[in-house]
């Protein structure tokens, strides 16, 4: 049985001290450990929300790392910088990096690797931009995505892995896709592993669904057989709002 696994993604958002704040509301609002839950907050409030989470059972994720142990890099963070502070989540490959920061397959495929090397969870993103829907292309887009960011995964490895299918045409704009969208492509990206990896790895796979991911249809999405958690941008700033989302 997969667990589902609701992770909310700050992006650049909220300063030490609102991070904390949320921390101490979130944490006197969260019971459910049928449900894991994430916050991936900038690098510099991750120490911090470590510390107010504390055993409460929320988990603290990065939204980037780089694939290098350590080096001359300027402005770039080490994987052993996240487990110092006991970071258990890394996304990578959010379309947002995609598309501002020059992310490719490749790139994506070393830092999921360099993770595991580390013993993070890669939450790793895949999704296609509207021309491609609009296409016909928005499969292929994504099974090439997800083929090139898992390349020379392990089996043990690749049960691990978080998958996030995030159309980028839902993200940040209102228009979430349909539960029975979602569930096609989540369905599709299970197929593509269980061709690669049999399906006792397949089966074992969180596939989230994130773009506009409100408190008023997450219950719908995550119904959905294929759809294993969420991953949440703008309804994870709140606490009030995060937490019905956990609560789905
Ligand atoms: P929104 O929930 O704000 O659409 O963002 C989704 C997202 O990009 C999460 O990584």
């Amino acid at each position: 049985m997969r667990k589902p696994f609701i992770a909310g993604n700050w992006k650049m958002f909220k300063t030490t001290k609102e991070a904390v704040a949320f921390a101490e509301e979130f944490k006197a609002l969260y019971h459910d450990s049928d449900v894991t839950a994430a916050i991936c907050a900038p690098f510099t409030q991750l120490a911090a929300l470590k510390e107010a989470f504390g055993d409460c059972g929320v988990k603290v994720g990065a939204q980037n790392m780089h694939f290098e142990e350590s080096g001359a890099f300027t402005g770039e963070i080490a994987p052993a910088m996240l487990t110092e502070i006991g970071v258990d989540y890394v996304i990578i490959g959010h379309s947002e990096r995609r598309q501002y920061f020059a992310e490719t397959d490749e790139t994506v495929n070393k830092k999921v690797k360099k993770a595991f090397e580390h013993g993070l969870v890669p939450i790793m993103c895949v999704g296609e931009v509207l021309e491609q829907r609009d296409a016909g292309q928005a499969y292929d887009v994504v099974k090439t995505q997800v083929e090139g960011g898992i390349k020379d995964l392990s089996a043990e490895q690749m049960k691990q892995l978080v998958i996030a299918y995030e159309p980028v045409w839902a993200i940040g704009t209102g228009r979430t896709a349909t539960p029975e969208q979602a569930q096609e492509m989540c369905a599709y990206i299970r197929q593509v592993i269980e061709g690669l990896y049999g399906s006792e790895v397949s089966e074992e796979v969180i596939i989230q669904y994130g773009g506009s991911v409100k408190p008023n249809n997450a219950s719908e999405l995550m119904n959905m057989e294929d759809i294993d958690g969420a991953l949440v941008g703008g309804a994870s700033l709140k606490p009030e709002d995060f937490i019905q989302i956990v609560e789905f």
